[in-house]
């Protein structure tokens, strides 16, 4: 926490993971100016298979 920009909104990224530190809590969206998506799978097929990468825990 402690970063100016963490409130503000990036209307290109949605996102509703409330316990990241980076969400924007009244509203639905990230914070950052770009995210990064990978997997942790060898194979992916479904989209549980695929994680925000810039995840961080509040
Ligand atoms: S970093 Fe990822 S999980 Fe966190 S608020 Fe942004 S899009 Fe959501």
């Amino acid at each position: 926490m402690g970063k100016d920009k963490l409130n503000v909104p990036n209307s290109s990224i949605r996102c509703s993971v409330q316990q990241c530190e980076y969400h924007c809590g009244d509203v639905e969206y990230c914070s950052l100016d770009s995210i990064h998506v990978g997997t942790h799978e060898a194979y992916p097929t479904e989209k549980q298979c695929v994680d925000c990468d810039s995840f961080r825990l509040k």
